[in-house]
């Protein structure tokens, strides 16, 4: 398991970290990542391309990028919560804390454990971003905000 899997990726040069269908800058993603999340039927030539990047834009349908190549959604085994409108899934693919159990919890107590939870498993050293999260990175930012729009719609009497 990678150690840095829940540091920030590093920007790259320009011109080759901006996203070839929607142009939106994309974060740095590893091989590891790419070739976990994409199902079989992408060609080998794809899952050998380095420099991969993630497009993390809602309506763009490309994912991963890399020079010359691009893995677009469908080509994926796991729907990407980046990806997704009114989306239900996984937030955390390592523990599977999804949209509708923070929502149900928030409803029922009043609060979110899932920052706390994530948080103390990480410590435990069993998280595996890289090859579970579509995004490669850390889920606990999106946690986070989930946990935050899901309480101010339930505070608007939206949820
Ligand atoms: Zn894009």
């Amino acid at each position: 398991m990678s150690s840095d899997c829940c540091s920030v990726a590093e920007g790259g040069e320009r011109g080759i970290d901006h996203c070839p269908r929607c142009g939106e800058k994309g974060h740095s993603v590893s091989l590891a990542t790419v070739g976990a999340m994409a199902k079989t039927d992408v060609e080998a030539v794809k899952l050998s391309a380095q420099d991969y990047r993630v497009c993390r834009n809602l309506i763009c349908p490309a994912v991963y990028f890399s020079p010359g190549i691009t893995i677009d959604k469908i080509g994926l085994r796991v729907p990407a919560n980046f990806k997704e409108k009114n989306y239900e899934g996984p937030i955390c693919y390592c523990f599977d804390h999804t949209v509708a159990s923070i929502r149900a919890e928030i409803k029922s107590s009043g609060r979110s454990t899932v920052q706390a939870m994530i948080t103390s498993q990480i410590n435990a050293g069993h998280c595996a971003c890289e090859v579970k999260n579509p995004a490669g990175t850390c889920c606990l930012g999106d946690a986070i905000r989930t946990v935050n729009s899901i309480s101010l719609q339930l505070t608007n009497g939206l949820g």
